[in-house]
Parts: C-alpha cells; sequence; structure tokens
C-alpha cells in the first residue's frame, strides 16, 4: 500500500485481513530477505494505522524497517537506540510514578502523577515568573471557541481533520481550540489600539486538542491534549527585530535554567506549494529573522521551505544527552491572522495600520519538554525541579521526631523534603531515596540530634559529611537559584 523514507530507514504500510500479533512479526522478520546491495536491513517494530478508506474486516498496519548502508552504521544506530530506550521518558515516567496514560481515560491523554505534576508546577512557576519579569502579559482563554472564530481564523478550511467534531451548545457550533491565537487577537481586539501601547505580549498555558492518528501517539511527545506555554506578540513593524531578538534571548536564557544547551537555530523559509505574501514579503520578513539571530552573535541553518504557510519562523533544536536533535522552541511569524482577525493600531500619523504578530512558544508543549528533560536527565532531575529534594532517614525510631521537625524545617525553607519512618533498615531507606533519584538524603542519629545537626549525602557529590540545617541551605543556594525567574531583556 504506500512506503515512505526515514533517516533511519523506512515503513511500508500493509492492508492485512487481521492485525499483526508480535510472534506474527517475529515470523516475518526471520523469513525477510535482503533487498539489493549496498543495503544493510532489518525489520523494526509494527503499528496498526488509521485510513480515511476505513474497509470492513481489514486492518491497516504499518511495518518499520531500519535501512542503513552498512554494517557498522546498523549496529551504531542500534546501540543508540538501545541507550534511547533506556532513557526513554515512558519507562523513567512509570519508574517514578511521574505520570501515565490510561485506555479507560483515551488514548493520547495524560494523567499527571503527584511528582510529575510538580516538576510541571515548578517548571510553569519558573516559566510564568519568566514571562512576567520580562514584559508579557499573562491571560487565560478558554477550551471551546464557536465555529465562527475558527471560519476567521482559517482553521475550519485548513486544519479541520485535526479538529474534534464539535459540541452544540444553545444550536450553536463550538470546538475545542487547536490554537489559543484566536483567543489572545480577541484581547487585543477588545479596545481601541494606539502605537503607545505596542507591543503587546500575551503569554498563557493554553491547553489544546488535536487529532493525532492512533498509530502515531507516543507517550508524552505525541498526545491528543497538551498545553503549549503559549504567548502572542503584536508589535509595529520598526520593533519587530527587537521583539524577535528578545524572544530568542529569552529562549535560550530559559532552556539553559533547566541544563539544556547546545542548541542550534534554524530560519525555515517559504514553503513552495501554499504560502500567502508577496516574495518580497517574505524576503524582507526572512531577512530580519537572520537578523535577530545575528543580533545576539549566533549563527543558523536554513530550513528551505520548512515556514508555515502564513510566515517564516525560527525553531530551536536543542542536542540532548543522547546526542539527538530535538525540536523545541518556535518563533513564528504571522501574515495572515492579523489580517483576517481585522486588527489594527493607530499609528503616529492617525492612520490605521495592521500590527505584526509572532507567535511564540519556548517549551512547545508542557508535555513535549517534560519528556525532553526526563530523557536529557534521565530522570535525574536538576536540584531545584526535583519532586523531592531531600529524604530524611532517622537512624532508629526515636530519631523520627528529630527528624519530622526537620523536614517541616525545610518545608519553611522551601525544601521539599519527605522522611521515612517505615520499619525498614536505613540502609534500604537510603537506597530507596537513591532509586528515587532524590538529590539529597539527611540520615539522623544521637550525636546528630545533639548538634542539631544531620549527615548529608549527595546524589553528584557523595558523603559531604554533617551539617547544620543553614550550612547546607547556603550549599545549595546556587542549585536553587538555577531555577529563579529574572529579568533578562531590558
Ligand atoms: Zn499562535
Amino acid at each position: 500500500m504506500g512506503s515512505e523514507m526515514t533517516v533511519t530507514g523506512f515503513y511500508c504500510n500493509f492492508l492485512l485481513p487481521s492485525p499483526v500479533s508480535p510472534e506474527g512479526f517475529e515470523k516475518i522478520k526471520a523469513n525477510m530477505k535482503a533487498p539489493a546491495e549496498p543495503c544493510v536491513f532489518e525489520l523494526h517494530s509494527f503499528s496498526g494505522i488509521h485510513s480515511e478508506e476505513d474497509i470492513p474486516g481489514k486492518f491497516f498496519q504499518r511495518i518499520y524497517v531500519l535501512a542503513f548502508a552498512t554494517d557498522r552504521e546498523l549496529r551504531e544506530h542500534k546501540e543508540q537506540m538501545k541507550l534511547a530506550s533506556e532513557a526513554d521518558h515512558r519507562k523513567i515516567g512509570a519508574q517514578l510514578s511521574l505520570f501515565s496514560g490510561s485506555g479507560a481515560i483515551g488514548q493520547g491523554l495524560v494523567l499527571w502523577h503527584p511528582k510529575g505534576a510538580m516538576v510541571r508546577v515548578l517548571l510553569e512557576q519558573y516559566q510564568q515568573q519568566m514571562n512576567i519579569s520580562n514584559g508579557y502579559s499573562w491571560v487565560f482563554t478558554p477550551h471551546i471557541g464557536k465555529a465562527r472564530l475558527w471560519e476567521i481564523s482559517g482553521h475550519l478550511e485548513n486544519f479541520s481533520e485535526d479538529m474534534y467534531s464539535p459540541l452544540e451548545i444553545d444550536n450553536e457550533k463550538y470546538y475545542l481550540k487547536p490554537m489559543n491565537c484566536p483567543f489572545h487577537i480577541s484581547i487585543y481586539n477588545s479596545e481601541p489600539r494606539s502605537y503607545r501601547d505596542l507591543p503587546i505580549r500575551y503569554a498563557e498555558y493554553g491547553t489544546v486538542y488535536r487529532y493525532e492518528m492512533s498509530g502515531t501517539l507516543h507517550g508524552l511527545t505525541r498526545v491528543r491534549g497538551f498545553t503549549q506555554d503559549d504567548a502572542h506578540i503584536f508589535c509595529s513593524p520598526e520593533q519587530i527585530e527587537m521583539e524577535l531578538t528578545n524572544t530568542l534571548k529569552l529562549s535560550l536564557h530559559t532552556l539553559s535554567s533547566f541544563g539544556l544547551s547546545g542548541s542550534s537555530i534554524y530560519i525555515s523559509t517559504r514553503p513552495e506549494k501554499k504560502a500567502i505574501g508577496s516574495n518580497e514579503q517574505w524576503e524582507v520578513a526572512i531577512n530580519i529573522l537572520k537578523k535577530a539571530v545575528r543580533n545576539l552573535g549566533l549563527s543558523y541553518d536554513i530550513d528551505e521551505g520548512g515556514g508555515a504557510f502564513y510566515g517564516p519562523k525560527i525553531d530551536i533544536k536543542l542536542l540532548d544527552s543522547l546526542g539527538r536533535d530535538v525540536q523545541c522552541s518556535t518563533i513564528q511569524l504571522d501574515f495572515n491572522l492579523p489580517g483576517r482577525f481585522g486588527m489594527s493600531y493607530m499609528d503616529r500619523d492617525g492612520q490605521f495600520r495592521t500590527p505584526y504578530m509572532i507567535h511564540r512558544a519556548l517549551f512547545g508543549s508542557i508535555e513535549r519538554f517534560m519528556a525532553l528533560l526526563t530523557e536529557h536527565h534521565k530522570g535525574d532531575f536538576l536540584f531545584w525541579l526535583a519532586p523531592v529534594q531531600v529524604g530524611i532517614v532517622p537512624v532508629r525510631p526515636s530519631h523520627s521526631d528529630y527528624c519530622r521537625r526537620l523536614k517541616n524545617k525545610l518545608m519553611d525553607n522551601g525544601i521539599r523534603a519527605e522522611v521515612n519512618n517505615g520499619d525498614m533498615d536505613m540502609r534500604d531507606k537510603i537506597k530507596g531515596f537513591s532509586l528515587e533519584m532524590i538529590p539529597y538524603v539527611f540520615v539522623a542519629g544521637d550525636r546528630d540530634m545533639e548538634a542539631s545537626a544531620f549527615f548529608v549525602r549527595s546524589r553528584k557529590n557523595g558523603k559531604l559529611g554533617q551539617m547544620k540545617l543553614e550550612e547546607f541551605l547556603s550549599y545549595v543556594e546556587p542549585e536553587l537559584n538555577e531555577g529563579k525567574a529574572k529579568r533578562v531583556l531590558d
């Protein structure tokens, strides 16, 4: 039925009378003959896919095949895949009870467990404060909007296969939002704007819903409901270069706070087929994007034809700890929506003009960013992001009260701590905290109680010896500061 090449091989789609079983797949794998040289290949995996023409009693199945020019390349790729599977966020997410999916709820919908939710709260708090400290206004918008809104935005025309069926309320159709943009535009349009108001920057955590084929759903990286750290900037033509430069700067600073660096920047140009705006308009815009990147002394690659139909964009890709390029922030110019929604501002000369619009998401989506962080750090989150930062172990039951008080003092100082007052052996408790990847473990016995102190073990640096609370707090201060939001723009 159709096949397609990927970077590491290809896949083929089949129409079969029954779905492929794991045993059946192994059989096909064993009976497969090598195609023409020079190529080494190996069957990798299979999945069911949906097709527009559903045929009763038939199943669309996709088989993925690894294909390389040499044996060595195939081996290296398999080694890389092994490392990736050890760091797989789905595996670590289950081990550390960070998040899960449930068939009973629906495919592609995520349940955030307390520890995963804690990481999410911390990264959301950081990012919200970063936005507010750097000139963004925080907004909230609904999850659904009337059909008319999505007609104006062009979503129903261009994007409807990714949207869910409408809900009917008071004889009107409403759609779950696939994007937040029309809502931010509606806030802008809620009052007349002057050049003095610009730039206007709205940010929110907008939860959007998009249809993804079930065969393509994957952990947190491809889901059907996700939250974007979304923002829109509305500005004048004179402000656009500065706004783009600042957005890029904010993005790179934010990513470094999460221990992520080694990014590469791509500028996507006009797509060949469908695009709005004149060639000249695109060229001017792309030159502004290039300047914005150069303003920060950075270089870029061109993604020829990779822009959206409504404008060029800057993508930031990160090199993760497994050496993979991971798509992260997107900063997108938009020639389309301001006109469609009749946006305007009164310029200095009394004329009404259409503002420029930038869409930007620095994390991309919170779900995908969580997957990236989990895999990059292999579940061993930075101190400021660790759901539990300190695990406390009493040497004997008689030390439990002291440990509880110690925990409360840590919590009073904003450090998330847990005490293990269980019956198990002290060593097992220490080991348990270590398996949970808790950055610091305190052990407290008689001598510690007498000295109003505790014994500290660090995951990173081993045994640190006896410390008092104040000493520990100043010891971890630099690590805590990595997660403090601050103003980075002038
Ligand atoms: Zn947008």
